[in-house]
């Protein structure tokens, strides 16, 4: 069955084929380890790992590399602003290598409990510089680099196209809004390969440039051809990557050997919280274990992100919270009432209920149309184990665990939240609305949100 993915880079869906017969090279921006990963960034990697499983589940075998960013990445994402990492470890009194290691292990640990596969190849930005440094060499070399006192900057004007990844044209920017820091660059796009060290910065390496450290794209750059060659099969990260980022790392590929690095560019697009974006002055920065504190299953949000396609944005709350965590609850049971089943289940009802979930799946990784393909099956009257079979091969690409227990269970109510809900039911009857908001409003400040239903309420954990 083809398989489509949809490529940033020509804004359609294309057929996909890898290079290779058989396998798919596969290269993702992986995180920049000086905080804490946020669920949103968790969207991204599930998203990643769909991409892995979807390619498995038509026969290919991956070879996905992603790096850890632990040196470059400036404030500004571009090239203005402290190191991410030199900040981190300025205001946490720790070494940045301290600080990466720390952050590095949690990250894997939420992609643990996310079920998101380790991708082949882990490289880190530090165990490459030399690697990096020959590449910024050969872009001198190749005529499309310059020093100046403070870097090593990358001369957009000597490439025909900049900007294919993000549609930008330079001659409507150029007298656009950037405001250029650095004086000595020949054109406001341009952007650095490499940073001269300031007398006390801690995070640098000898190079021909003197004491210095890498820029954050090259890092992609130098990492994804050592490990997947000149040019391979899929490029991805979060939709804010492309502007920059991207941009920055095909520019570099094309200047040091004429070649877009990817032949596809995928990007996912974010997570909002409450309709908007997640900061830390709104105080709405979620993590993996907010989840779990509040009594969820990590696969709970897992599911949750298969509401919609990853190139919509997907707004979280945590009203959404209980209903995933029953949704996972129910499709568990359902594998497991198909195990014991024995009705009859035609080869063809088979077949087609396999032929819509590829279809969905292949179709630019359609998930809540795959999951809906799910939920027939579970709701089909006619108990199978031929169906939980199919739900588990289903589930090499769902990650759910359908076949094990819940991890966690929404905890008990405590009886506090239940008497409250009681005497607000009461409220209710006697048609004192004022006082049975009041109690609704306690019963939410507790941490409970209470749900009225035609057969009574339902107390569910905020
Ligand atoms: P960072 O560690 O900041 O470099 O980000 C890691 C990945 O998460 C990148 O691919 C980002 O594009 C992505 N990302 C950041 N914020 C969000 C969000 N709110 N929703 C989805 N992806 C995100
Ligand atoms: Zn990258």
């Amino acid at each position: 069955m083809d398989l489509y993915f949809y490529n940033t880079l020509t804004r359609k869906k294309e057929i996909f084929k890898p290079l290779h017969e058989r396998e798919v090279r596969m290269y993702s921006c992986g995180p920049t380890v000086y905080k804490d990963a946020t669920i949103g960034n968790m969207r991204t990697y599930i998203m990643n790992d769909i991409i892995r499983r979807v390619l498995k589940y038509n026969g290919y075998k991956v070879k996905h590399a992603m790096n850890i960013t632990d040196v470059g990445h400036l404030v500004s994402d571009g090239d203005e602003g402290e190191d991410k990492m030199v900040k981190s470890s300025r205001e946490m009194h720790k070494t940045p290598t301290e600080i990466a290691n720390y952050y590095t292990d949690l990250f894997f640990q939420d992609l643990e409990k996310l079920n998101i596969e380790t991708p082949e190849i882990i490289c880190k930005a530090t165990e490459h510089i030399s690697d990096m440094i020959k590449y910024v060499q050969k872009l001198i070399d190749n005529g499309y680099a310059y020093i100046t006192s403070t870097a090593v900057y990358f001369d957009v004007s000597k490439l025909d196209k900049y900007g294919i990844l993000s549609g930008i044209k330079l001659d409507e920017q150029k007298a656009g809004a950037r405001v250029d820091v650095d004086t000595e660059k020949r054109n406001p796009y341009d952007f650095a390969l490499w940073i001269k060290a300031p007398e006390n910065h801690i995070m640098k390496w000898e190079s021909p440039w003197g004491l210095s450290y890498p820029g954050w794209h090259i890092e992609c750059s130098a990492m994804g051809q050592k490990y997947l060659g000149e040019v391979f099969d899929i490029h991805t990260g979060g939709i804010d990557l492309i502007p920059t980022h991207h941009e920055n790392e095909i520019a570099q590929s094309k200047g040091a050997c004429g070649k877009n690095p990817a032949r596809f560019w995928i990007h996912g697009e974010y997570l909002l919280i409450d309709g908007g974006k997640m900061s830390k002055s709104l105080g709405n920065v979620y993590l993996l274990k907010d989840i779990e504190a509040k009594g969820y299953d990590p696969l709970a949000y897992r599911l949750f992100t298969y509401s919609s396609g990853y190139r919509t944005k997907l707004n979280f709350t945590w009203d959404a919270m209980p209903a995933s965590q029953k949704s996972l609850e129910k499709l568990k049971q359902g594998y497991q009432n198909h195990l014991l089943g024995s009705d009859d289940i035609s080869d063809e009802e088979i077949a087609k209920y396999e032929e819509d979930f590829h279809k969905a799946i292949n179709d630019d990784l359609n998930m809540p149309l795959a999951m809906s393909v799910v939920w027939e099956i579970i709701k089909n009257p006619k108990k199978s184990k031929k169906l939980a079979d199919l739900l588990l091969k289903f589930d090499t690409v769902l990650a759910l665990k359908i076949d094990e227990p819940i991890k966690q269970k929404v905890s008990e109510i405590p009886s506090e939240i239940i008497e409250l809900a009681e005497k607000r039911k009461q409220a209710r009857e006697n048609k004192n609305w004022e006082e049975s908001d009041k109690i609704r409003d306690e019963i939410k400040s507790k941490g409970y949100i209470i749900k009225d239903s035609k057969e009574g309420y339902e107390i569910v954990k905020q």
